[in-house]
């Protein structure tokens, strides 16, 4: 250490002795100076070097904290682990409207799910293509879900303008479906009412519900968000 002190030492003070009136650097001069910009990069490289381990270590310890299987883990002091019998879909394996091998599929109210599906094959004409965010959902998953939701928006009144409850959600009841890609909502804007798929919540544009007198009346007005939605008790 006391080596590096005296180095570090006279590197900073040698300049300043010859500071007085000198107009051309001397060899010597020349040659601190580059020990100075060295001593420059070098720690620039350290700290560099440092940042980096420091991101990759976080990020191991993100990827570390993602379950293997995929699948959601239940919050701490909850035993209820969602399945795919609940309605789960994971992110990367959503379903066509056609998969009703799956859960979220299968128990949907027989009308929507004809509706969507003659709505997918006319856009499958048109290379559009939809798939299920979200479908059927059992309480329990529509519990969790909400769970969550308090927990990220930080009160029950703002998680209710994104999550209804078991008693009140249309996914639990197998009448609304959480659609995507955008290329799929944009379609179903344009032609959804034709099969009386309407988007019901102006702050959900993936939310699709079956509204029958759309098809001769065009969808209804949307409302805002759920809150505003008589059956969530708004
Ligand atoms: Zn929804």
């Amino acid at each position: 250490m006391s080596e590096t002190y005296e180095f570090l030492h006279t590197a900073g003070q040698h300049p300043r002795e010859f500071s007085g009136g000198m107009s051309t650097a001397t060899p010597t001069r020349t040659a601190w100076r580059r020990v100075a910009v060295a001593l420059v990069l070098i720690a620039f490289v350290l700290i560099v070097v440092i940042a980096v381990q420091q991101s990759l270590a976080a990020a191991s310890a993100i990827d570390r904290s993602v379950p293997e299987s995929g699948a959601e883990t239940a919050p701490a002091g909850s035993v209820f682990a969602p399945s795919e019998a609940d309605g789960v879909i994971i992110d990367g394996d959503e379903p066509t409207v056609f998969d009703v091998d799956r859960a979220a599929v299968k128990n949907l109210d027989p009308a929507l799910l004809d509706a969507l599906q003659r709505a997918a094959t006319d856009a499958a004409d048109d290379g559009v293509e939809f798939r299920l965010n979200s479908g059927w959902r059992s309480p329990e998953l529509q519990q969790h879900t909400l769970d969550e939701a308090v927990d990220d928006y930080g009160s029950t009144e703002e998680a209710a303008r994104w999550v209804a409850t078991p008693e009140t959600s249309a996914h639990v009841s197998g009448d609304a479906v959480d659609l995507g890609p955008w290329s799929g909502l944009d379609w179903l804007v344009q032609h959804g009412s034709r099969y009386g798929l309407c988007q019901i919540y102006g702050n959900e544009p993936w939310h699709y519900e079956l509204r029958p007198d759309a098809v001769s009346e065009g969808c209804p007005p949307m409302y805002r968000d759920p809150t505003e939605d008589p059956r969530t008790g708004g």
